[in-house]
């Protein structure tokens, strides 16, 4: 007997639609081993030429203050790496504008923090870095922090979430019943002394995350008018707060019912964002205070975004470098001090 099989007729091929390969990236082009890291910026001379390739196309310097590009180089105390910009008059460095700006820690140990930052899934923690590069940790974790603004500022390009987008919140805190009595908040028990955080992914793309000050219908879907785009589905649990969303279309799964697939409908990716997130949190942060819990959301938004390992190292170290210039660099001080109200970090 003959079975007709995998043939397929000539009309149904030309109507089938064709795959757009994307192209294989192996480990090898998008990222670099460690050991070759340092290698490659063993020096401080390294260090400066690598960041001012991926920052300045063609190795051509751009002036931070004005954007002239027929700038000068020049020496301070005999040191290379100055340039003077004859438009405005200024003279500044790579670190210009960026992270690294009014930091004395050399280029080499900076560049190791960004590449552990990227290159490390779940973080690394301001004790570890301390001992890594040989600073206090009070230096690190400043330096951490930084690096976090500058994950901060790559959410902040306008990229609103499109197409399918799965929402959902969590919340992260310890247990009241674990807490030093002398800690515990005595306001009963569930999510009391907990932060809340509401999250969208788009499926197969990009993802956000925000800290947000309570459930309420309100408070919820502004935070999701924030990031995903009126044309999108949207897909959540059965909260009520999710009931009324402004997008095209809303579809629900019922959690309490045991229900976690219902057609198209599931929560399953970003779920999986709150995996790493929560895995994160207890294997390396251990506690991440209320004050400052929206940089470390960030920075794992980050990974998983522009940080993720089918993009070039060069390119995700640029997206930390470049992105950083807008704003003015956070000082150690301003960090301490920017607190709101409400116990969380002000805006950046
Ligand atoms: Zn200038």
């Amino acid at each position: 007997m003959w079975y007709n099989i995998g043939v397929v007729s000539q009309e149904k091929v030309e109507t089938m639609p064709t795959k757009v390969k994307k192209p294989f990236l192996s480990v090898k082009d998008t990222t670099m081993p460690y050991v070759e890291f340092v290698k490659s910026f063993s020096t401080e001379f390294k260090a400066r030429r690598y960041l001012e390739k991926v920052r300045w196309s063609d190795n051509k310097p751009i002036c931070p203050h004005c954007g002239h590009t027929h700038v000068w180089t020049t020496k301070r105390n005999g040191v290379k790496g100055y340039y003077e910009c004859p438009n405005c008059g200024k003279v500044f460095t790579i670190r210009t504008g960026t992270i690294f700006e009014r930091s004395h820690v050399p280029l080499t140990k900076w560049l190791y923090a960004c590449y552990k930052v990227i290159t490390s899934r779940k973080g690394i923690s301001s004790i570890q870095l301390a001992l890594d590069i040989g600073v206090t940790q009070k230096t690190s974790w400043f330096m951490l922090q930084r690096i976090r603004m500058a994950c901060t500022q790559t959410m902040d390009v306008g990229k609103m979430l499109k197409n399918i987008v799965e929402a959902d919140a969590v919340y992260f805190g310890g247990k009241e019943k674990n807490k030093h009595e002398s800690k515990k908040l005595k306001k009963g028990r569930g999510t009391v002394g907990k932060v809340a955080i509401l999250g969208a992914k788009e499926r197969g793309g990009r993802v956000g995350a925000k800290v947000i000050l309570d459930t309420s219908h309100e408070t919820v879907h502004d935070t999701l008018k924030g990031m995903i785009d009126g044309t999108a589905t949207l897909m959540t649990d059965e909260h009520a707060s999710y009931v009324g969303v402004p997008f095209a279309n809303h579809n629900i799964v019922r959690h309490a019912v045991k229900e976690f697939v219902n057609g198209m409908a599931s929560t399953n990716e970003i779920e999986s964002v709150w995996s790493i997130l929560k895995r994160g949190w207890v294997g390396i942060y251990h506690h991440f205070s209320q004050k400052h819990i929206q940089l470390y959301v960030n920075e794992f938004c980050f990974r998983l975004n522009e940080g993720k390992c089918d993009v070039k190292l060069d390119e995700r170290i640029k997206s930390m470098c470049v992105f950083s210039l807008k704003k003015k660099p956070l000082s150690y001080k301003a960090l301490l001090a920017r607190e709101g109200d409400n116990g969380l970090m002000r805006a950046a």
